[in-house]
């Protein structure tokens, strides 16, 4: 692709599902030119943490992979009112088994609905922000969704096939839930939050701008919601000016992976759909001008009109290429400690056999924590 190709990429937001995919993984970003990635952990169903899959893929590539762990959520069923103070210490693990972030995926309705998760602001967190705080862990957090998917009249059919679709009462309202998150910047204006997906307020930018006025360490990260882009597309010249205001605060990121993590496991890391994600992000950020989807993408939809690029300086793209990410998470990524990640495998295999006795609908999977913890063994 025709892209300013000297420019180092560090994409902030990854997927990474089975540590069968990482050949693929490594293809597609070498392909797509990207330098270095960070892999966003989420919970996961039958296995509860994609941690190891990632300290693994780490373990192979030291200088290129940074890891924003996902917090233990068996916390929030085992002893939920203790939950942050578990988290607390849970990020002191992620640190010291080489994680460089957090991953937070909890304000996303439907999973904050599964979790039964308490309010963000509420007591049970409130040991959780000040460790966050008081060690300068930076976090990726997905807060909300995009607004229409709380109006059934603007809801797109993909996502509620998917059953984003939050008219029900069932979920959290978007408005309670910013107001949740921007109380606990308030007590922690400290904070590293790195907001996924433009903190879903890419219609909003006056609002966006007084957080970021307010909370100078908030940033959001350029990862699709493709609403993102049509919301930028339609006043090209104000998005620019945002950006150009905002170019200290806004991330370089993709969801790379997450197709494979959602939809199609047996797939792996797909070329066409990565790619076309790499191209929407940077030809809006680079081109001037319309363009169009390359091909088709994973909760993309149908467009009928085309995007238009904003031709940011290479000043500004540095700074959203690498520059912003390195000045929270480091220049390199941090160094692995085999011990520590033998003993969280172990850990997670019997909070998995557990589960597993208990529940067996549920199907505790520990085949991964076991694989991961016998490599990392032979490195000790
Ligand atoms: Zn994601």
């Amino acid at each position: 692709m025709d892209f300013l190709t000297d420019l180092p990429i560090v994409d902030g937001h990854i997927h990474y599902g089975h540590p069968s995919y990482m050949s693929g993984l490594m293809n597609v970003l070498d392909y797509l030119g990207v330098d270095r990635f960070n892999v966003v952990c989420t919970p996961h169903r039958s296995r509860l943490s994609l941690v190891p899959d990632a300290l693994h893929l780490k373990a192979h590539f030291p200088d290129r992979v940074y890891v924003f762990g996902g917090l233990d959520i068996s916390a929030l069923f085992v002893a939920p009112e203790r939950a942050g103070a578990v988290f607390a210490d849970y990020v002191d693990t992620l640190l010291s088994l080489g994680c460089d972030g957090v991953k937070m995926i909890e304000g996303k309705p439907t999973m904050r609905k599964m979790l039964a998760t308490p309010p963000f602001d509420g007591p049970v967190y409130t040991p959780y922000w000040a460790r966050l705080s008081e060690r300068g862990v930076p976090v990726v957090f997905h807060v909300n969704d995009p607004q229409e998917f709380w109006d059934p009249a603007r809801a797109p059919d993909w996502a509620r096939e998917r059953g984003w679709c939050y008219v029900d009462g069932s979920f959290v309202d978007a408005e309670a839930q910013y107001a949740e998150v921007l109380n606990v910047l308030e007590r922690h204006p400290d904070l590293k939050i790195i907001f996924a997906h433009f903190f879903f307020l890419s219609a909003q930018l006056p609002r966006l701008a007084e957080i970021f006025d307010r909370y100078p360490n908030v940033c959001v990260d350029l990862t699709p919601g493709i609403e993102m882009y049509y919301n930028f597309s339609a006043a090209p010249d104000v998005t620019r000016e945002f950006f150009l205001k905002y170019q200290d605060r806004i991330v370089y990121g993709t969801d790379i992976g997450a197709k494979a993590l959602l939809l199609t496991p047996d797939k792996g890391i797909e070329m066409g759909e990565s790619r076309t994600r790499v191209h929407l992000v940077r030809t809006f950020l680079e081109k001037d001008g319309e363009f169009w989807l390359l091909e088709g993408g994973f909760l993309f939809g149908q467009r009928e009109t085309p995007f238009r690029g904003i031709n940011l300086p290479r000043s500004a793209l540095e700074k959203i290429y690498f520059r912003n990410f390195e000045r929270l998470a480091g220049a390199r990524p941090r160094a692995l400690d085999p011990a520590a990640i033998v003993a969280e495998c172990d850990r997670l295999a019997g909070v998995l056999g557990i589960i597993d006795a208990a529940q067996p609908e549920m199907s505790g999977d520990a085949s991964v924590a076991q694989m991961v913890k016998s490599f990392f063994q032979s490195k000790m």
